[in-house]
């Protein structure tokens, strides 16, 4: 066959200059080349490891076993939202992927290439601290790739919008939002970016009387979550211009924001003290992102740190 892997590798979808992007796909090009350290590989290298499957103890671990065979992973495809017999797949990994990718949608093959991350991940769990694997955590791994896949293909763009419209804004911002549905429902979610390179990035359920309410508590998240990375100076980016007068000293917080009266005297304060600490409003339309996440919180509860693809 005349082809090259790296052709039919993602599309253009999540093709952007992203640390975690750019990791998954490193990973995909060692898995279509035999170069992802498994242990029947590393045994014919000499290196004296366990050549068997840690997952399943019932077959030589090398690629096609470990990511279409083994009865794990086999479980976990066929429960996947795509539904694969990965037995059909034993052709060879490099093949099986080029066959797939030609006949995939690009979210289907961006779904495909995020389960085999998962397997890899739940092996490593398996291989280096003794956790057996289990479809609940697989699922769990999987739907956080989902969601780091889908920032990696959003945030290139938001890096380029910082830069073009807001030229002065710190090298260190944090995108910050809050939701707000109805009674006590609320939603946090913030991204820490530095320059272009995603930080981390946050989402929190939260309790909130009201809108104003939930975009305080998301901002009080921030400044925790800034102040954890140790990084002095950092601008905050909201859209709710009740929190960014605060923020930015501009108004003490009103008796008519009663309702979120703690949260903003608090904000109020922590502005006040720390000097290396600003705030910008931004239009609602730049912090698109951001508003993803809080509304993930909102909707999901719970809360959900991430970073970049863990590997
Ligand atoms: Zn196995």
């Amino acid at each position: 066959m005349n082809y090259t892997l790296q052709q039919q590798l993602p599309p253009t979808a999540t093709n952007k200059q992203n640390n975690g992007y750019k990791r998954l796909r490193l990973f995909l090009w060692k898995i279509a080349h035999g170069a992802i350290p498994v242990g029947a590989a590393l045994a014919r290298r000499g290196i004296k490891v366990n050549p068997i499957c840690t997952m399943c103890c019932d077959a030589e671990e090398d690629v096609q076993h470990l990511i279409f065979l083994c009865p794990f992973s086999r479980a976990c495809w066929l429960g996947s939202p795509l539904a694969i017999n990965s037995h059909a797949l034993a052709i060879g990994e490099r093949e099986a992927m080029v066959y797939m990718r030609s006949q995939m949608s690009d979210d289907q093959w961006g779904m495909f290439t995020n389960i085999i991350w998962a397997i890899w991940r739940t092996r490593n769990d398996c291989a280096y601290s003794s956790k057996s694997p289990c479809v609940d955590n697989f699922n769990r791994d999987l739907s956080a790739i989902r969601a780091e896949s889908m920032l990696a293909g959003l945030l290139g763009k938001e890096g380029e919008r910082v830069d073009r419209q807001t030229g002065e804004i710190e090298e260190l911002c944090c995108f910050t939002d809050g939701s707000w549905g109805t009674e006590w429902e609320g939603g946090a979610g913030l991204i820490l970016m530095k320059g272009e390179v995603l930080q981390g990035y946050q989402y929190w359920g939260v309790p909130a009387c009201c809108a104003v309410q939930a975009e305080a508590i998301a901002m009080l998240k921030a400044i925790d979550f800034v102040k954890a990375t140790k990084q002095a100076r950092c601008t905050f980016l909201i859209d709710c211009s009740v929190v960014a007068k605060i923020a930015s000293q501009l108004q003490r917080p009103q008796e008519e924001d009663w309702r979120a009266s703690r949260e903003l005297h608090e904000i109020w304060r922590a502005f006040k003290q720390n000097s290396r600490f600003s705030c910008q409003h931004i239009p609602r339309d730049q912090n698109d992102l951001a508003d993803i996440l809080a509304k993930k919180g909102r909707i999901h509860g719970g809360h959900f740190t991430g970073y970049t693809f863990p590997l």
